[in-house]
């Protein structure tokens, strides 16, 4: 969490990478650094999110440990990133919501979960529950269609709400200003290319990010694109499928060849390639440049992208079975864990780096 104590670390490693320079060009944030000439606690957050956590600035330091200044500029932004997590999450939870937030995002589940699973096996009897649904009905004979559409849109909807505030907040304390404006209209262009690309993940000349040490390495961009692109993909399966119910009236479960099954295969995949790869760099990974704090955090969000995509293989694979029942509601409860936490987790990282970048091409522009 951030503390008096980790916003003076961070201000004065910032001071003297000021001073120093060696890094300029290695990344976004030194030439964001060089265009601010302030170093208030909401100019730290915003260079803090516009971290991608490479690494490369800390191997490549001569002051960092064991240097008399220790200067570690990912650990620190790591610490900040993380407040800014609790800071601007809206409605406010209690702090330990994001000061044991593994604890908290598996007790979530686990309770979502239990609660699908007790509200699927009262709405069928255990005959109609535990046999296999071959029939039109599909899905929906286990939980109604207008309730599932009822409450997962309440859940996405309380979610993109929750969002859009804290969003709006950390906006402000970043300079603020209108959203839609010209400068912003000549940017955005290359925003959504960096946000896509994740060209900022990998040093000044796109060598990769320093894992383990001073060697680069691209596996954490490519994991970082398998589990974006992964839940793209089934957001995408999601749509189709509704436009195949609602639209064309043809009922779920769908041929193995069909669109959304394709779509949602191939996301799950992702999903789990991208997740498990992340697991594996942060196991074998030097833990050095990393805040003790985030790491509850980052297990708890590669956790739960994997039960999600695994629970949804589960239930592809095994929907002809009279275990289809029960592993529906679990990946249910799963997906109403995942969209009702996603503003108090660490998966919300996505929203403030994206503002970051806007926020940083904008100065750019403006300084030309
Ligand atoms: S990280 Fe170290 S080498 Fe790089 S600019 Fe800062 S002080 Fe200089
Ligand atoms: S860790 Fe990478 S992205 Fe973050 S400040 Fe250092 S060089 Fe830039």
């Amino acid at each position: 969490m951030q503390t008096p104590e980790a916003i003076k670390t961070a201000r004065r490693a910032i001071e003297i990478c000021k001073a120093c320079r060696y890094c300029d060009g290695y990344c976004i944030v030194f030439e964001a650094m060089e265009l601010r000439r302030g170093c208030t606690a909401a100019d730290i957050g915003y260079l803090a999110n516009l971290c991608h956590n490479c690494r490369n600035c800390y191997y490549a330091c001569q002051y960092a440990p064991p240097h008399e200044f220790a200067i570690n500029l990912p650990k620190s932004f790591s610490e900040i990133r993380m407040d800014t997590y609790r800071r601007y999450a809206w409605p406010h939870p209690p702090d330990i919501i994001f000061r044991r937030n593994g604890v908290a995002v598996a007790t979530f589940t686990a309770l979502a979960i239990a609660i699908t699973v007790t509200l699927t096996l009262m709405l069928r009897s255990p005959s109609g529950y535990f046999k296999p649904h071959l029939d039109q009905a599909g899905f929906y004979a286990i939980v109604p269609w207008k309730i599932m559409v009822s409450v997962a849109g309440a859940a996405i909807g309380m979610s993109l709400v929750s969002l859009t505030v804290s969003l709006r907040r950390f906006w402000r304390d970043m300079g603020g200003g209108r959203i839609f404006n010209d400068r912003v209209i000549r940017v955005l262009s290359t925003v959504i290319y960096d946000v896509l690309s994740l060209r900022n993940m990998g040093g000044g000349e796109g060598h990769g990010c320093n894992d383990r040490d001073e060697s680069f390495s691209r596996a954490r961009r490519y994991c970082h694109h398998a589990t974006f692109y992964g839940f793209m993909l089934c957001s995408a399966s999601t749509i189709v499928a509704s436009v195949y119910d609602h639209v064309l009236n043809w009922r779920a479960p769908y041929p193995l060849l069909s669109i959304p099954v394709v779509l949602g295969t191939g996301g799950g995949l992702c999903f789990i390639v991208g997740a498990a790869g992340f697991g594996l760099i942060k196991l074998t990974g030097d833990p050095s440049p990393v805040s003790r704090s985030m790491l509850g955090s980052d297990y708890a969000m590669l956790g739960l992208l994997l039960v999600l995509a695994g629970s949804g293989l589960a239930v592809l694979a095994l929907r002809d079975t009279a275990g289809m029942s029960i592993l529906l509601a679990i990946h249910l409860g799963i997906v109403l864990s995942f969209f009702l936490l996603l503003p108090y987790s660490k998966l919300v990282h996505g929203i403030y780096r994206t503002a970051a970048l806007l926020r940083a091409a904008m100065e750019r522009e403006a300084s030309k």
